[in-house]
């Protein structure tokens, strides 16, 4: 596996293997690598002849006071473990050759970047959707993998392929969980022993839900869902509700009553200073 920080040398690559046939799978990532994005990297590597991932925490999808300085990076331990996938290159451009000066160019999407995480991160969404066009521009993909743990940024992607055209087949993977069921994330290694514990209520939430759903008989209405799920939340010490959501998988409209059709998502605030997400489908296919 290469690692590559050139843009240019990216897209010499990239153009050649095109040349030659090759099908290319991409995977962006933010690094800080756990089993989640190494599943993407494993179900990626299935679908095309060569794999590129990329590393780049992009500034512009975090707010002033967000944790662009603090997140984790190492990019000797990821590459380390993108090579045991089978990844061909580890695309880890310095920031200035993303955005270099003069840079202006702004990807946004009206309606569906609005709610859910959008509401609560202001802008972060169009620095999604502006790096994700610039990496699929630079990695001429077949395909891409994006985890459903980020909902609401998969639903965005699909949007940008097919406003834009991008001849690319997005591929959800399902959300990898550790054993008691927290979501991965790279956020976690910020989580104290105590924290940890606590970060199992978004888990203990979707369980709550889903046992509410398969167990009622008659309509069941979005609020009061959602009122027993702020509920467990609030009453979990250091934890605090920065939504919860129940809405159409796919327009991500928020539903009065939960049907066939409805995701739940949550994002909670742990001390403050930690903020965790999560998602399902509220019935099983
Ligand atoms: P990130 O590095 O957090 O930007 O994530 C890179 C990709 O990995 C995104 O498509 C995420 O949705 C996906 N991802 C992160 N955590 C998980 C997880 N626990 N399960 C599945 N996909 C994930």
């Amino acid at each position: 596996m290469k690692v590559i920080q050139s843009v240019k040398e990216i897209s010499n690559i990239v153009s050649g293997w095109r040349r030659e046939g090759e099908t290319i799978g991409l995977v962006p990532t933010m690094g800080w690598f756990h089993e989640g994005h190494l599943s993407l990297m494993r179900m990626a590597r299935e679908k095309a002849s060569k794999l590129v991932v990329t590393l780049f925490v992009n500034p512009m999808q975090f707010g002033p006071s967000e944790d662009l300085g603090s997140y984790p990076r190492d990019l000797d331990r990821d590459r380390k473990l993108a090579e045991l996938t089978g990844a061909d290159i580890l695309f880890s451009p310095p920031t200035e050759d993303i955005y270099p000066e003069g840079f202006q160019t702004q990807v946004s999407i009206k309606e569906l970047s609005k709610g859910l995480c959008g509401a609560s991160r202001p802008g972060h969404f169009n620095g999604v959707t502006t790096v994700v066009t610039k990496l699929f521009n630079l990695t001429q993909p077949d395909i891409a993998v994006f985890g459903e743990k980020d909902y609401q940024q998969l639903a965005l992607i699909r949007r940008i392929v097919k406003d834009l055209n991008f001849n690319i087949a997005i591929i959800g993977h399902p959300i990898v969980r550790e054993k008691d069921g927290v979501a991965m994330s790279s956020r976690n290694s910020y989580l104290t022993g105590d924290e940890r514990k606590h970060a199992l209520c978004l888990y203990t939430s979707i369980l709550h839900a889903k046992k509410r759903v398969r167990e009622s008989t008659d309509t069941l209405r979005s609020d009061t869902l959602k009122g027993e799920i702020e509920e467990i939340i609030q009453s979990t010490p250091g934890c605090t509700v920065d939504y919860v959501s129940i809405f159409d998988k796919d327009s991500l409209i928020a539903s009065q009553t939960v049907d066939k059709d409805c995701m739940l998502a949550l994002a909670v605030k742990i001390n403050d200073r930690i903020r965790l997400i999560d998602n399902t489908p509220l019935y099983d296919t």
